[in-house]
């Protein structure tokens, strides 16, 4: 009763349908700005009925207090007139670039991400589109009014040129040819009247990309290439048929090219590709090499500015663009012709994002390429298991080899070099002689080689030579890793950075602290000293700071500015440097004490990366691996450059141990300030979780809560729980349930749901 007081029935007098409305009315549905996870319905005045689409920026009364709230409308349909409906508060008159598919993807992204549609919308659509620039430009209109005296010619002039509609006052002055004073004398006499109307900007036209003309293509393909080229072509053929192709090819077999020649096909059909790539800082060659191959095309990445994201995704949308070479937010790019999206190096973890939507955006190029019927191609040397997995069991999925690289180009020969001992500190080698050898022999041939060391700082931590404790990072518990150019220590994980402690922190100890453990700048130092004259050049994170660094090291690497490139996993990223013969991994298997149960498939990956930068033109090259321990199988693995057995071995592992591919999982964080707080509501939720699972959900499982590996982030405090299903429809259902009932949602700061996790910290 109290409610109806509160709402006036008055209020939406003027939505009373005219006769001519048959008792029909337009209904927007909207994205509204909260954290709920469905549309609201709203009805579209008349006044904005020519505004109103999918895409459109508009304004609603939410909420109890029906307070003005932003949105996005997703769609329009025409309903019964239902006079509860409340109406739109208003609409931004903007470009429409959500198509259809698009509305229907992002729904699909917001439900199986379990992620609010606006926060999902808002991920998809650049801030600049969700308010699209408008500017206001002067209008002019007639009153209408019986005018007193006579009028000049001018005036005359000036109301004919109006006649009864609104114009531009530039265009009406301009028309009449008459002068401003001619407008002001009308207006003052109540015959003009000016308004303000809001337009969108006009849009720059796309420039045609490159300055110089797009290179031909230079060389004929291989056998391989031609048979992958078929292949895809073939998939492009039935128009509208969906289908998933795993370019499967070692490193340096020209995936590449057959991206390029496919897609040359695809725009030849008057259609548009997508390209996505990794972290753009890594792939700046790869980006170049497929950019100069086509004449319009545009790169999309999240360090591009505002304006010049928006003014790309426009030429995009109004099909000036053929192609669309991006990161991970690219698979969201309106191509209104959308005829193949590729993802290259589909394995990489940046593909997956770190905040809500956390969505995957291979995943998100598969489901839209099923949406919109167009193929899509995957390319790896050692494709993620989740899509080795989906090949075996997926009749949509297609595999097809490239088993040899390019013509010159030769897999190195691997070895296995076997360092005795863990590292132990200062004074040690961390090189063995055979690696030190192979690099002296390699410089004195003029050739140059590739060391990588995932480790980054000096050393890898403080140790008391007294009592043994090692100095560790206050927050998440981790090591601190000491950075000896800058005398600090930093936690890796979450970048505190602190000061050297003089001794022990155990104040009833007190002993000296010695370095234990080496990290990459050590490894540097060791080069120096042992060869002298080599050229280094180290690539961490530490030394590559923005892009440009990153570029220009790379630049002065292939024309040959150093002999030795030496970094983390930044050097084994897809490169193509023709000079390099040998190539170093240094303890690859010390990430396998990784909290991630992806971690041996990571060391897996990492070292067929690297490998595969050694030998991409003529000549022998040779690849070391050195391990401190007897290798683990996967290392055995990696030096055969067998993916498949590998595969094989892991996913079985992965069987009996009920991890991805073979069921989904959703990791679930609860994080807060206040000291028990997560921990109590962690294990509240496990325990409600649990009851569902027996009830509801057959084959769901609840581990149990524990903290996350970072304990601590800022201020927060952070627990997880982890949930397995046999498929995600549970998962998903399990938190349908949620919205319902509040026993699932925890009472935390924040509580973050992420579906088939990648980060595990
Ligand atoms: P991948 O992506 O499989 O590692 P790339 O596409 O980077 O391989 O190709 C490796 C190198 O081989 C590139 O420099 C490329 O220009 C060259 N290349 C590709 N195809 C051919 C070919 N058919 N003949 C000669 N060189 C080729
Ligand atoms: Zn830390």
């Amino acid at each position: 009763m109290a409610d109806d007081k509160r709402r006036p029935p008055t209020r939406q007098l003027w939505l009373v349908p005219t006769a001519g409305q048959a008792e029909r009315s337009l209904i927007a549905e909207v994205a509204v700005k909260t954290p709920a996870r469905r549309l609201y319905s709203y009805a579209v005045p008349d006044a904005w009925r020519a505004v109103v689409r999918a895409g459109t920026a508009v304004r609603v009364p939410y909420g109890r207090g029906q307070r003005l709230t932003d949105g996005v409308c997703l769609r329009v349909t025409t309903q019964a007139w239902d006079q509860t409906q409340r109406p739109l508060a208003a609409a931004q008159p903007g470009p429409a670039w959500l198509s259809e598919s698009l509305v229907e993807l992002g729904l699909w992204v917001s439900e199986y991400y379990v992620c609010a549609p606006w926060k999902t919308f808002a991920a998809l659509l650049p801030s600049r589109l969700r308010t699209p620039r408008v500017k206001n430009v002067p209008y002019l209109r007639a009153t209408g009014a019986p005018s007193a005296d006579r009028l000049s010619t001018k005036q005359a002039a000036l109301l004919a040129a109006l006649g009864n509609a609104e114009m531009r006052r530039a265009d009406a002055l301009a028309r009449a040819g008459v002068s401003a004073a001619t407008l002001r004398t009308l207006c003052q006499r109540g015959l003009v009247e000016c308004l303000s109307r809001a337009e969108p900007v006009p849009r720059r036209p796309w420039p045609t990309q490159p300055v110089e003309p797009c290179a031909a293509d230079a060389f004929e393909l291989t056998p391989g290439q031609h048979d992958a080229c078929q292949q895809l072509l073939a998939a492009l053929e039935p128009a509208d048929a969906f289908r998933v192709l795993l370019l499967f090819g070692v490193p340096g077999s020209g995936k590449t090219e057959v991206y390029v020649r496919v897609m040359r096909e695809v725009i030849r059909r008057g259609r548009q590709a997508i390209v996505l790539i990794p972290e753009i800082a890594l792939a700046t060659q790869v980006v170049d090499r497929l950019a100069r191959r086509f004449e319009r095309v545009a790169v999309l990445h999240s360090q591009l500015p505002a304006r010049l994201r928006c003014e790309t995704l426009a030429a995009v949308a109004a099909g000036e663009v053929d192609v669309v070479i991006g990161t991970r937010s690219a698979v969201f790019a309106p191509c209104p012709k959308l005829g193949l999206i590729v993802v290259d190096e589909e394995q990489e973890t940046s593909f997956k994002n770190l905040a809500a939507p956390y969505y995957h955006a291979r995943d998100v190029a598969i489901k839209r390429g099923q949406i919109e019927h167009v193929p899509v191609m995957l390319g790896s040397a050692t494709p993620a298991l989740e899509t080795w997995y989906n090949v075996q069991h997926r009749p949509h999925f297609q595999l097809i080899r490239l088993p040899q690289r390019v013509p010159g180009a030769h897999l190195p020969e691997v070895q296995l070099v076997q360092r005795h001992g863990p590292h132990a500190g200062p004074g040690d080698d961390m090189l063995s002689p055979r690696l030190r050898a192979e690099l002296a022999d390699t410089l004195a041939a003029g050739q140059q080689a590739i060391l990588l060391y995932n480790r980054r700082g000096y050393a890898a931590y403080l140790r008391c030579t007294k009592c043994g404790l090692t100095v560790r990072c206050e927050r998440c518990g981790g090591h601190l890793v000491f950075h000896r150019a800058e005398q600090t220590l930093k936690c890796h994980r979450c970048s505190v950075r602190v000061s050297v402690p003089p001794r022990c922190l155990d104040s009833t100890c007190g002993g000296r602290l010695a370095q234990t453990g080496l990290a990459i700048q050590r490894l540097e130092e060791d080069l120096r000293a042992s060869i002298p004259h080599a050229r280094l050049l180290r690539l961490d994170s530490d030394t590559m700071r923005r892009r440009e660094d990153y570029q220009q090291a790379l630049r002065g690497f292939e024309n040959g500015a150093a002999d030795i490139l030496l970094g983390t996993q930044m050097v084994a990223k897809g490169l193509d440097f023709p000079r390099v013969r040998l190539a170093g991994v240094i303890d690859p298997a010390a990430a396998l004490s990784l909290p991630d149960f992806r971690a041996a498939e990571r060391v897996f990956q990492l070292i067929v990366q690297v490998v595969g930068r050694a030998g991409r033109r003529e000549g022998p090259s040779l690849a070391i691996v050195q391990t401190a321990e007897r290798p683990p199988p996967v290392i055995a693995h990696a030096l055969r450059m067998d993916y498949e057995s590998f595969a094989a071995e892991e996913l079985e592992q992965r069987r009996r141990l009920y991890y991805p591919p073979h069921v989904r999982m959703v990791r679930l964080i609860l994080a807060d300030p206040r000291p028990n707080r997560a921990r109590a509501e962690v294990e509240r939720l496990a325990v409600a979780l649990r009851d569902r699972a027996t009830r509801a959900h057959a084959g769901l499982r609840v581990d149990p809560p524990e903290p996350c590996p970072v304990k601590r982030r800022g201020e927060l405090l952070r627990y997880q729980v982890v949930l397995r299903a046999p498929h995600g429809a549970s998962i998903q259902g399990l938190f349908d349930e949620a919205d319902r009932g509040k026993d699932l949602a925890p009472r935390v700061q924040r509580f973050t749901i992420d579906v088939d996790p990648v980060d595990w910290l």
